[in-house]
């Protein structure tokens, strides 16, 4: 897992950043570096995507996107300070793609505003030229306005550069546990960004069952609120594959529960009901979340179940085995035989992601 790290604007001369009672380029430069620090000792494979001189404000812009682009980033981070011509501009804001409402973003945003800034929330920043051009997923944070003394008091009552980063660092914590569960295990990790579309994911389904007409709009679903919670949503429609049989509902839950993945169902007993599609998937995602991550929900609980999880037991699919599925395995003498054989529950939906995206 990779992150790359733009301490904002350069050093001196062209593309120099605002100059407040601090000067931006130097204390995005000091928060930048101590991010860069913390996301190292986690394990995280940091790019330092920072350049200090360049010809022209053009210039400094390609260079970075370049070194960003270079490489096979799961995350870009651009460090800014804000500035406003009466200088009475106050918070803290980040700038992504489409204005996309990543958990990760509006986490950093929630914790420097637990810092005591106002939280300006996550903006639109198709308009801005790094996070429109890097390859990556991105995102902007305008840690305050450095001109601005109100804001400048809390920057320095937080500790300054370090308080800041801390705070940067937490709110990326959805991504840090993931790269950490996926160090040298081989494992998919629950959290994170869907890779396959819902095309992909329909062309899966329609392949198990050509009938299934009537459940194309889920994948959209699934994709939706899996991005809204930072859950894999395409690794959950493969287990709603799994548990469903293709949509064909041959087990004990019926479709008019809009229960996707048994939550509930044990034996016989045929589980939770939900009001309509939506419910169910966000059900499903929000149970995902508790067994992949001890991070809150985003979204208001729907799952009726989600209580009974321990949190974070489960932060990849081929851990589910034994946890959300029990047994979790078939025609093997034991799970850890059928984890030798990479075929337990959480492996063949990792395989079922596989076939979407080749
Ligand atoms: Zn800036």
């Amino acid at each position: 897992m990779k992150i790359g790290i733009n301490c904002g604007h350069t050093a001196g001369g062209a593309g120099y950043g605002a100059v407040g009672i601090i000067s931006e380029s130097d204390h995005t430069r000091l928060v930048g570096r101590e991010l860069m620090r913390l996301m190292q000792a986690k394990g995280a494979q940091v790019i330092d995507c920072t350049i200090d001189r360049a010809g022209t404000q053009n210039e400094y812009l390609s260079k970075v996107v370049e070194l960003a682009n270079r490489e096979d980033l799961d995350w870009f981070i651009g460090i800014h300070f804000n500035a406003s011509k009466a200088h009475t501009g106050q918070g803290a804001e980040v700038y992504t793609y489409k204005g996309r409402q990543y958990p990760d973003a509006v986490s950093v945003c929630k914790n420097l505003e637990n810092l005591g800034f106002r939280n300006r929330g996550v903006k639109e920043g198709t308009g801005l030229y790094v996070i429109r051009k890097t390859k990556a997923k991105s995102m902007l944070i305008e840690v305050c306005f450095c001109d601005n003394q109100q804001d400048i008091n809390i920057y320095e009552a937080a500790g300054g550069a370090g308080g800041i980063a801390e705070a940067i660092f937490k709110g990326m914590q959805g991504y840090v546990d993931a790269t950490e569960t996926s160090m040298g295990t081989g494992e998919t990790p629950i959290m994170g960004t869907s890779v396959a579309s819902a095309d992909q994911l329909n062309a899966l389904l329609l392949s198990g069952n050509p009938q299934a007409e009537d459940y194309l709009h889920l994948a959209e679903i699934f994709l939706e609120e899996g991005e809204k919670e930072g859950v894999r949503g395409d690794g959950a429609f493969c287990q709603s594959l799994i548990e469903t049989g293709y949509f064909k509902f041959s087990g004990d839950v019926k479709p008019c529960q809009h229960n996707y993945a048994g939550i509930g169902a044990t034996g016989g007993v045929p589980g939770n009901s939900f009001p309509d599609a939506r419910t169910g998937v966000r059900a499903q995602i929000q149970h995902l979340k508790a067994y992949a991550s001890t991070e809150p929900l985003v979204q208001e609980c729907v799952d009726p179940r989600y209580e009974y999880v321990s949190k974070g037991c489960a932060p990849t699919f081929e851990q589910l085995a034994g946890k959300w599925a029990v047994p979790g395995y078939s025609g093997y003498a034991s799970l850890e035989a059928a984890r030798l054989a990479n075929d337990t529950y959480g492996h063949k939906i990792v395989k079922l992601l596989e076939k979407t995206i080749v």
